[in-house]
């Protein structure tokens, strides 16, 4: 079967391997899509401090397919399934795991980087993971269902924020993790959603997705047009959807007494932003940050898509073969466009 294969920084290569042979306690899933997500990106760079050099790995973990084998010791999947997946299989010992946070365990495994992942045209489920494994429900197409799982970080990262009909929040950053939260917080009610983007190409997106105001920032400032919308009181939340310590730190300026932000993305090795604590104290401000989400955030974003709330296939702007693995990371990495989509078999990618 073919595979889209890290096998050092800088080098994902498509090969021919053999395809999977499951035990009796496994699964086995053809791939029906595929989605390109930053960690897939940063993994093909610089590597994982999970992958020990030299190891080879599938990337990918946004997938959707169908259940194609089951062991004969499995109980619950059946033949003909559609499914995804969630990257992070928790120890389900640790204190975390126990709390259901099982994006907090700190001895995980995960689909694309510890496991195979979905960059392959069958995904093995070893017995562990099978808790990672969930029914697609009827109605929600394969995209939609890959894209739910970046949709359900977003998720996580919003309950963290506890956005609600007052509030005027500022998404900065309109790459798709920027259009989930502009999703979400109208779906939350929020007063006034203002999105902020270098360069307009992504801000139409924006606007779709329910953005109030979009704000270019190669040609505005944003915090004088947070400033003018908010008849100067500052943003009662903020989301850095930008992996910039420059970002973060403006970030923080923009908020209104009382205010919340999420440092939503990661900014990596080497990223350090200093705490000006009196902006803190006086305005009495909340920091918040997550990353990844649980199963049971999945469960509910899975919810919202299921009931047409929100549509995350219309964030695939772009589809590719896994043959043409490299470039859709090379688009995936341009900043034009959102999501790169690898389609499997005959490439339609099943609606129900
Ligand atoms: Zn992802
Ligand atoms: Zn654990």
């Amino acid at each position: 079967m073919k595979a889209a294969v890290f096998e050092e920084p800088g080098r994902v290569v498509v090969r021919d391997i053999p395809k999977p042979e499951i035990a009796p306690d496994e699964i086995l899933i053809e791939v029906r899509v595929a989605s390109i997500c930053g960690t897939d990106l940063r993994i093909s760079r610089y590597g994982h401090f999970k992958l020990p050099q030299g190891q080879h790995r599938v990337l990918g973990h946004e997938v959707a397919g169908v259940v194609v084998e089951v062991g004969h010791e499995v109980v619950g999947f059946s033949l003909g399934q559609r499914v995804t997946v969630t990257p992070n299989v928790g120890c389900g010992r640790c204190e975390f795991c126990r709390q259901g946070l099982n994006n907090m365990c700190p001895d995980y495994e995960a689909f694309g980087v510890t496991m195979d992942g979905g960059f392959e045209e069958y995904l093995r489920v070893p017995a562990f993971a099978l808790g990672n494994v969930f029914h697609i429900p009827d109605g929600v197409s394969d995209p939609s269902a890959a894209l739910t799982e970046p949709f359900s970080c977003c998720l996580r990262g919003q309950r963290a924020l506890g956005v609600g009909y007052s509030d005027t929040v500022v998404i900065v950053g309109a790459g798709p993790i920027g259009i989930f939260h502009t999703m979400l917080a109208r779906l939350a009610g929020a007063r006034k959603v203002i999105v902020s983007n270098y360069g307009a190409g992504r801000l139409a997106m924006a606007r779709d997705a329910g953005a109030d105001v979009v704000v270019d920032v190669s040609t505005e400032n944003l915090a004088e047009v947070v400033r003018a919308e908010t008849s100067g009181r500052g943003a009662d939340v903020v989301i850095t959807c930008v992996s910039s310590p420059a970002v973060q730190t403006e970030a923080v300026e923009l908020l209104a007494n009382h205010g919340r932000i999420n440092f939503f993305a990661g900014l990596g090795a080497g990223g350090e932003v200093p705490i000006n604590t009196n902006l803190l104290h006086y305005k009495g401000l909340v920091l918040t940050g997550t990353t990844g989400s649980s199963n049971y955030d999945y469960v509910q974003a899975m919810q919202l898509v299921a009931d047409r709330r929100v549509d995350p296939s219309t964030l695939v702007t772009r589809t590719f073969t896994i043959d043409q693995i490299n470039d859709a990371m090379e688009y995936a990495a341009s900043g034009d466009g959102m999501k790169a989509m690898v389609l499997f078999g005959d490439g339609a990618g099943r609606q129900s």
